[in-house]
């Protein structure tokens, strides 16, 4: 029986670009096998490729894992400070008949490579493998450069993958590989393995792209006598045309969805259920009731395809659930980032900004589309939809309808709802039109579009002044068509 306290995961991205989506299931995946099963989640940044690292990368990748909630216990681990253990275990190796140096300099591999390519052999061939003991000495005695190269054994390596079940690979397949370069760099196997065993990581929860690495770390972790954790290979994420996810299907990058306007509650409810399920129908969770349900066993196999628009829908279901004072809040900034608010500017209201969330919120996919779609309420429309003006603009008698329109309004004592619609009911009845006839323009004059929300509520909060100066401008343009 498993002691659940003991369980430890990792997530241990690379700070070479940006916490993109599957990284973010990934670590979404462990953290809840973790928090599920009262374990620690760790946090570890190989950050060892000194010239494809760099802190801003990884400073991007903590704030998109704290924005999406999942917070790692303890320290943070950098690789890049533990090279010397990295460097002394493969030393340890050799000692141990495990691993041997290599003086092969890369011209020489590199003729070797081109020459057995012909031949369809494809590993190293082993040259220094056949020195003896003297001729090693006397090298490494001369200072030769040299990398040392991991003796791969007979056999055949084996492992049960918690969602690929039982894995085999042949031995003969892998490459004597190096384990530490010529340089003295270790190499990423020989510092995953020796940082996973000196955190106690006990699962291994990453990506399949690490499917062939994992045969190597085993073959590590025997010769080194360490506890092989348990590995667990999560299939990939696939755009919708079935190729792994990438920069061609547009944003990929967590901190993009962020800005495209999707809540952090949104991208975990919709990563989680991507490829795995509760076995029930529930689509809308909380990341508490992923932690309680969670099961790593019921993960599919197959790669998961990603639909922006379920994303987008998850995210609407989410901005409804919210509160008006809460979303006031993420919209003001948004709007404030587009240049639509000044942050010093008062004009408008938190009582205005609070109506404003409130017709917006039942019509809205993405925070965006607040200051994409609505952002007419702050300011005027810089130009009007060309469908919207052939459709309501260029109907007989308009501007003579928008005209009485702006008359009959501006004799309001009581400027609301009702009393609006009560005027623009009554005009069209007058004029013998239908109320659409003064209804459609009215909102492209207002709007700069054919869509909003209802237009009486809508033209309320304008305001009458504002309401009057765009039925004007939108006279004034109806004359030049
Ligand atoms: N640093 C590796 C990556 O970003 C992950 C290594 C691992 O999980 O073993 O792909």
């Amino acid at each position: 029986m498993t002691n659940n306290s003991t369980i430890r995961v990792r997530f241990a991205p690379s700070p070479t670009g940006s916490l993109h989506l599957g990284g973010a299931r990934t670590a979404l995946f462990n953290y809840l096998f973790a928090r599920h099963q009262n374990g620690k989640f760790l946090l570890r940044i190989e950050d060892t490729d000194v010239n494809r690292s760099s802190p801003e990368m990884t400073d991007q990748i903590l704030r998109s894992l704290q924005w999406l909630q999942l917070q790692w216990d303890g320290e943070i681990f950098f690789q890049s400070k533990h090279r010397d253990r990295h460097t002394a275990i493969c030393r340890d190796l050799i000692q141990t008949g495990h691993a041997y140096p290599c003086f092969c300099t890369q011209e020489l591999l590199n003729e070797k490579r081109q020459k057995n390519e012909k031949l369809g052999l494809f590993k190293y061939d082993q040259t220094c493998l056949s020195l003896s003991k003297t001729e090693v000495r006397k090298r490494l005695t001369e200072n030769q450069p040299h990398a040392i190269r991991f003796h791969i054994p007979q056999g055949q390596t084996e492992f049960n993958d918690l969602i690929h079940g039982h894995t085999v690979f042949q031995n003969e397949e892998i490459d004597d590989f190096i384990i530490l370069r010529t340089d003295e760099t270790p190499v990423y196997q020989i510092a995953v393995v020796s940082d996973d065993h000196e955190m106690g990581i006990t699962h291994v929860i990453r990506g399949d792209d690490h499917l062939s690495n994992t045969p190597k770390q085993i073959l590590l972790y025997q010769a080194l006598s360490w506890m092989v954790p348990q590995f667990v290979h999560v299939p990939l994420i696939w755009g919708a045309d079935k190729k792994r996810l990438s920069k061609r299907h547009g944003a990929i990058s967590v901190e993009a969805y962020k800005d495209q306007g999707i809540l952090p509650e949104a991208l975990v409810n919709y990563l989680a259920l991507l490829g795995w399920s509760p076995g029930t129908d529930e689509e809308i969770m909380t990341l508490d009731s992923f932690t309680q349900k969670f099961a790593l066993q019921a993960v599919s196999k197959k790669p998961a395809v990603f639909d922006t628009q379920k994303l987008e829908w998850m995210n609407g279901i989410y901005i409804r659930s919210k509160s008006i004072s809460e979303l006031a809040e993420i919209v003001t900034q948004q709007l404030e980032y587009a240049g639509i608010l000044k942050p010093e500017d008062t004009s408008f209201s938190e009582e205005y900004i609070y109506r404003f969330i409130e017709l917006m919120q039942e019509r809205v996919k993405t925070v965006n589309e607040f200051v994409e779609s609505g952002k007419f309420f702050f300011i005027d429309p810089d130009q009007y939809d060309p469908d919207a003006v052939k459709k309501h603009f260029t109907n007989e008698g308009v501007g003579d309808h928008l005209t009485q329109l702006i008359q009959r309004l501006s004799g309001l004592k009581k400027w609301n709802e009702e009393r609006i619609e009560f005027e623009i009911r009554g005009l069209a009845e007058e004029l013998g039109v239908g109320a659409g006839k003064i209804i459609h323009p009215a909102r492209v004059a207002l709007t700069g579009a054919s869509v909003s929300p209802g237009l009486f509520e809508m033209m309320a909060l304008l305001g009458c002044d504002t309401v009057e100066k765009r039925l004007n401008r939108a006279y004034d343009f109806i004359l030049t068509l």
